[in-house]
């Protein structure tokens, strides 16, 4: 019986972390694939709450890496710019190496492939909000069939939360330190002026 010996060439870009498969492709041709699981969770956190870091530590129990990805055009007039977004979010998720924030312009789907990932996590809080996602996920799905989106439930004590209601809240005067980090309570009052 002959023996082959075959060289492997990694092939294929793996110096993203994260685990590796290596596949035959053919004689002397190895890829590495890589498999990290990377999760989008797009939004407009204007500004983050408790709801959402509590769907980030919950996908990532899931995934390898979730990137928190802030839309410039999600909403028409937000409190807080787009960098003053991603500042409270990377505050806010100080610690957890596996997240990323980023913002993206333009369509979901489109950025979930620049990053070369496939999939998108919403948060589902009450039944309210499912006509909505369920809409959007279906809109995505048909402009980009490769791409799934996957709901999470927050913990009960947060269904509730949404930062509009917060931001409504705290222009009466309310103190939201229970709803939000210290800090994002503080740039919201600032913010109020
Ligand atoms: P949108 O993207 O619709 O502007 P947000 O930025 O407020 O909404 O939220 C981004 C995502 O996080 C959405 O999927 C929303 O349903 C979810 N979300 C918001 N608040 C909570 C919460 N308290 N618990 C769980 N999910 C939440």
């Amino acid at each position: 019986m002959q023996v082959r010996r075959y060289k492997a060439r990694v092939l294929q870009d793996v110096t993203t972390p994260g685990p590796v498969r290596l596949r035959r492709m053919g004689p002397g041709v190895v890829v590495g694939v890589n498999m990290t699981k990377i999760a989008i969770y797009p939004g407009s956190f204007d500004p983050v709450t408790y709801g959402h870091l509590d769907i980030v530590k919950r996908a990532l129990k899931i995934f390898d890496k979730v990137i928190v990805a802030v839309a410039h055009n999600a909403e028409k007039e937000p409190l807080f710019d787009v960098p003053e977004r991603v500042e409270l979010l990377r505050r806010s998720l100080k610690g957890l190496k596996r997240a990323e924030v980023d913002d993206f312009e333009g369509l979901v789907v489109n950025y979930v492939k620049r990053k070369k990932a496939n999939v998108v996590i919403r948060g589902l809080r009450m039944i309210s909000d499912f006509e909505y996602e369920f809409q959007m996920a279906l809109t995505n799905r048909k402009l980009c069939s490769s791409v799934e989106t996957i709901f999470m439930m927050p913990s009960e004590s947060y269904s509730y939360l949404s930062s509009k209601l917060i931001k409504e809240a705290a222009a009466l005067g309310a103190n939201i330190k229970a709803f939000v980090p210290v800090f994002v309570a503080k740039a919201v009052k600032e913010k109020l002026g």
